[in-house]
């Protein structure tokens, strides 16, 4: 099989169609700049479906007017490798006119799952996420999505997109995928410094000592959230919010119980913003 690179909105409605006449479609949505953890989410889709397509599209309405859009890393023919070595079929990597053609004025705004965590410090990021996430969801068509579990309130309100809408795509979450030093993999991860590299990992040691004391019984949300807390802050990284909320509507917790709940972290090195989460007590990140 060999890749197709498509450019046109209405090419990529056709291309999926016909892909998905032999059988169920994989979606893997991006940003490109790929890494293993983009290329686990493709060998996932393909293990449960027919064929895979991926878009590459750097979505501007998803970014605050101070945020990285214009640096964010473009390696569109790197990423064309990674995918057809993955065995991706299609490749749709629409300009930003193909996504937003002259007169486009219509925007999707999410719900209360979109207020909290990263909606509080980026205020329209998730409406930009749901717009072109219904602009390519209507494109592929019926399909079984794969999106990343690091970006767990993204996820999370993709698949309340796809419900809400009726839109005819299952949303799948897969685990976070690590550097073997704990790192969450990122596009932005290029961003680092050699001493910021070493700070970021302070987000992996918050994490893993909150959820160490979990496991030694701490129930007490503030005792989590500030021993998470700590572990950032002593690696030099400053703070958007940490939190720990339930993990099905993201609100915040009084209490947390045995089945625990996702303490979400977001911190800056230097000008980079990085996230992390893990789900207390299901999984030892
Ligand atoms: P992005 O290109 O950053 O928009 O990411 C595209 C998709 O890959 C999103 O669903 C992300 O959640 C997912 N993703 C990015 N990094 C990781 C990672 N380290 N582990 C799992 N999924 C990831």
């Amino acid at each position: 099989v060999s890749l197709t690179v498509i450019r046109s909105a209405e090419e990529f409605r056709l291309h999926c169609r016909s892909l998905a006449e032999r059988g169920p479609l994989g979606f893997v949505p991006t940003m490109g700049a790929l890494h293993s953890g983009h290329v686990a989410l493709m060998r996932y889709a393909s293990q449960q479906t027919r064929s895979v397509a991926v878009s590459i599209f750097v979505n501007p309405t998803q970014f605050g007017p101070t945020e990285d859009l214009a640096r964010y890393p473009r390696t569109l023919e790197a990423d064309c490798a990674a995918c057809e070595d993955a065995g991706v079929e299609l490749v749709f990597a629409p300009d930003a006119a193909q996504m937003y053609p002259a007169g486009d004025q219509t925007r999707v705004r999410a719900g209360a799952l979109a207020t909290g965590l990263c909606g509080a410090s980026r205020p329209h990021h998730f409406e930009g996420v749901c717009t072109v996430v219904a602009k390519l969801f209507a494109l592929a068509g019926p399909c079984l999505a794969v999106f990343g579990r690091k970006d767990y309130q993204q996820w999370k309100v993709v698949q309340r997109l796809a419900r809400d809408l009726f839109l005819p795509v299952q949303v799948h979450g897969h685990p976070i995928v690590r550097e073997p030093d704990g790192l969450a993999m990122s596009s932005r991860n290029r961003y680092l410094s050699e001493e910021q590299r070493g700070q970021a990992l302070g987000l992996i040691a918050g994490l893993r000592q909150a959820n160490r004391r979990f496991q030694h019984g701490e129930r007490q949300v503030e005792e989590l959230v500030r021993a998470c807390r700590e572990r950032v802050e002593d690696h030099g990284l400053r703070i958007d919010y940490v939190e720990l909320v339930d993990a099905e509507e993201l609100q915040p917790l009084s209490q947390v119980t045995d089945s625990g709940g996702l303490l979400a972290v977001a911190a800056f090195a230097g000008s980079t913003r990085l996230i992390d989460n893990c789900v207390l007590g299901q999984e030892a990140p």
